[in-house]
């Protein structure tokens, strides 16, 4: 059986980014970008004051108390460049407004007083003091965002001021969701003595949507061969990556995997060393994937957290590792791990900057309500020994 590791790397291998798309700015927050964002211009695009004050030159400021003749026309943000600064002139500007050519320095306003239409200063400032420079934040042509960067407000802002009304992005994975099951029904229904509510239909559509990844759900299936194979059978005319709940394990009606194949998809890998989530299927049909999740509801999420988030951020360009991972303090002992990759329950805070996590009593793959609780997967490596509270763990952010 492979490990969790080169599950990860045959769906790097497998799963590459899809189409790209141009769209408007307002619309690119937590999409991946396509290509870089060069800028048109400098920033700042020419010589502008920090400040509400004065512009000086040098050489009649060396001595502070000396009155200046104060230009009659102020300059604000947003003017046409003012004329050079003459020799024994000030100029009144205002934050963000073009510096008059010679200007050495800007005094605030709040260190000059007004007197008999002179100005006088109270400081000597130091050459180029409150002067924001043209292209010293950003030059010309300069490459802003990169390609594979997932939007962030910040980029919004780099994006507008580099001119770019638009931006090119990959396309977002659309998925389906099926669950399988003869003991499933819908939530709005009362199970017959036998049968229990599909909780991971629900789950599945709502940990899409967490990532902002458009997800379907579809009428769950039963486990008889006609109804499976129909499901494969249409699988990629309205999606991009079909994810399934049940029918994989070793069971007499995990039919899946076996259909699949029949049905043309290529099994990339089927069951991984991982507690839980073993028999996880993944397979391929030309563009269209198939992630087969075991149907213990522990199970489902774990393996969508571990494996289906980082192949759908990669159909859209992320390159980044799926669920973010973060390293915390273990708050309490966390007993050996089995032979196989574990992945426990926790509750993670931060207190005072540093991250502990609690490990959660589980009562096992079944037990959604503990899950349901965690924010976080502690990652246990196969073959561990006990450690002890206050070890450091990775962990999984859900
Ligand atoms: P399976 O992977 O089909 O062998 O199912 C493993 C366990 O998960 C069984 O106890 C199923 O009843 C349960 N199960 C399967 N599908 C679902 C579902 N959609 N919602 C909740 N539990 C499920
Ligand atoms: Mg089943």
């Amino acid at each position: 059986m492979i490990s969790v590791e080169e599950a990860l790397s045959i769906i790097a291998e497998s799963v590459v980014p899809g189409q790209e798309e141009r769209i408007p700015l307002e619309e690119a927050l937590g999409r991946v970008l396509a290509r870089d964002v060069a800028s048109d211009a400098d920033w700042p695009p020419f010589e502008t004051s920090a400040m509400d004050g004065y512009a000086v030159r040098m050489a009649d400021v060396s001595r502070p108390g000396a009155p200046l003749l104060e230009r009659t026309e102020p300059v604000a943000a947003g003017d046409a460049p003012p004329g050079p600064l003459r020799p024994g002139e000030v100029v009144r500007v205002m934050t963000g407004a073009p510096l008059p050519d010679a200007t050495e320095a800007v005094i605030p306003v709040e260190r000059a007083r007004r007197q008999e239409g002179r100005v006088i200063f109270e400081i000597a400032p130091a050459p180029g003091a409150h002067i924001r420079r043209q292209g010293e934040s950003i030059r010309q042509g300069s490459r802003l965002i990169c390609a594979g960067r997932r939007v962030r407000p910040g980029d919004i802002a780099l994006a507008a001021l580099a001119g770019a009304a638009t931006l090119s992005v990959f396309l977002r994975p659309r998925v389906a969701i099926a669950a399988t099951g003869n003991e499933l029904v819908p939530a709005g229904e009362k199970p017959r003595p036998g049968q229990i509510r599909d909780s991971n239909g629900p789950m599945l559509v709502s940990l899409c949507r967490a990532g902002g990844w458009a997800a379907a759900q579809r009428r769950a299936v039963a486990d008889e061969t006609a109804g499976i194979a129909a499901l494969f059978d249409s699988a990629g005319k309205d999606e991009d990556v079909l994810v399934t709940s049940g029918g994989v394990s070793a069971g007499d009606f995990d039919l899946l995997p076996e259909i699949a194949r029949r049905q043309g998809f290529e099994i990339l890998f089927h069951g991984v060393s991982v507690r839980p989530g073993k028999p996880i299927a993944f397979a391929r049909r030309g563009g269209t994937f198939w992630f087969g999740l075991p149907g213990n509801p522990v199970s489902t999420s774990v393996c969508f957290h571990l494996f289906v988030r980082f192949a759908l951020g990669r159909l859209e360009g992320d390159p980044g590792p799926g669920a973010p991972r973060v390293v915390a303090r273990l708050a309490r002992d966390l007993p050996s791990s089995g032979t196989r990759e574990t992945y426990r329950d926790g509750i993670l805070t931060n207190a005072g900057g540093v991250e502990s996590v609690e490990p959660l009593t589980s009562a096992g793959s079944h037990d959604i309500a503990a899950h349901a609780r965690a924010n976080a997967l502690i990652r246990v490596p196969a073959n561990s020994g006990p450690r002890p509270a206050g070890s450091t763990v990775e962990c999984l952010l859900l």
